[in-house]
């Protein structure tokens, strides 16, 4: 999502740069720790912890000279870095939610963007049949069946072991091959394990792949697919809803976070709270067509209104334009 939206924000005439901090292998094993506590794990964040977590942050804003209007920082990791902005600015000026709900109470206004996708990109531009068969066949992924997919980092909220349950629930009615495709990121030591465990779900029709990081894959199965599954157990926003949305594929969503904004149950896709949910999703959505276009066509359109770029660096200028030209929010 940055990648692009920094690209249109430079088109639109705002100097724009994107830079990625970077961090220790222990510095990665905390931020994760920390993203499972803030999904509602537990976590020990001693002393060493924070101290690791904070060097790792200074010696990137060290090197990252911070001299702009506007420093926008996603996610946690890097959020100790405003105590190294300019001297003047000792708190954050705005912060940026992604779903009403995550609204806190702190000092700066909290504004919700929700995510967006790129519709051009090459994840998300409409692929023909023949690039689409090219991709497929390259992983040697069977196209006999009807596939149902879920595209995720190896991540226990994303639930990947929930998803093979209800696909197997699925499969003693209709038969269809489920894809799992994932990748590793290097902020997410957890992968490998995560990766390691699922290998043990692989047998005839249940596909584990690794190569998530070619997205005309990614393109390739979320528009190819017949069901595309996100039964996340907690989930920030779920960018792969709405990139599968806006291919006009149904989706089946975890009834949780990011994921009830973007799929209203029954209307544009299925939202669901167990594995015996999924599997009877599946199962109604493989056998019935029509009830697949109609809820294909209502996502490609929610996405449309809702869920596009376009909005997205709007609401940014918007935000850029509520500060006066010493850059403090206007009455
Ligand atoms: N993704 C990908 N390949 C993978 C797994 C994920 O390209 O193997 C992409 C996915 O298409 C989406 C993003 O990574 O654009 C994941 O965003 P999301 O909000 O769904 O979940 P997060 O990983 O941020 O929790």
């Amino acid at each position: 999502m940055i990648s692009s939206l920094t690209l249109l924000m430079n088109s639109l005439g705002l100097r724009t740069e994107w830079r990625v901090i970077q961090g220790t292998a222990d510095f990665f094993s905390i931020t994760k720790k920390m993203h499972n506590a803030l999904q509602g794990g537990e976590i020990d964040l001693s002393g060493i912890k924070k101290e690791i977590f904070e060097q790792v942050i200074y010696e990137n804003s060290v090197r990252n000279f911070l001299e702009h209007d506007f420093v926008i920082v996603h996610d946690p990791q890097p959020l100790p870095l405003v105590e190294h902005l300019r001297r003047w600015i000792d708190k954050y000026d705005a912060a940026i939610l992604s779903c009403p709900e995550y609204k806190q109470e702190m000092k700066p206004p909290q504004h919700v963007f929700m995510p967006a996708i790129n519709p051009f990109n090459i994840k998300n531009r409409q692929l023909s049949d023949k690039e689409i068969d090219e991709r497929l066949a390259h992983y040697k992924i069977p196209t006999d069946l009807p596939l149902v997919v879920q595209i995720s980092r190896f991540d226990p909220w994303k639930d990947p072991e929930g998803v093979v349950k209800a696909f197997k629930l699925a499969r003693k009615e209709v038969e269809a091959t489920l894809v799992l495709l994932g990748n590793f990121a290097t902020d997410d030591p957890e992968g490998s394990q995560i990766f390691e465990s699922l290998r043990a779900c692989q047998e005839e029709g249940i596909l584990i792949l690794t190569k998530g990081d070619d997205t005309a894959l990614v393109n390739a199965l979320q528009t190819r697919a017949a069901v595309v599954s996100q039964k996340s157990l907690r989930e920030g926003f779920g960018l792969t809803v709405a990139e599968a949305m806006w291919k006009g594929t149904p989706v089946i969503g975890g009834n949780v976070g990011g994921i009830r904004y973007q799929i209203e149950d029954g209307v544009n896709g299925f939202l669901v709270s167990s594995v015996e949910e999924a599997g009877e999703c599946i199962v109604w959505l493989l056998k019935d067509k029509k009830l697949r276009e109609e809820i294909g066509r209502k996502g490609r359109e929610t996405v449309r209104e809702k869920f596009l770029l376009t909005r997205y660096v709007e609401q940014y200028l918007d935000l850029f334009g509520a500060f006066d030209k010493n850059f403090r929010l206007r009455e």
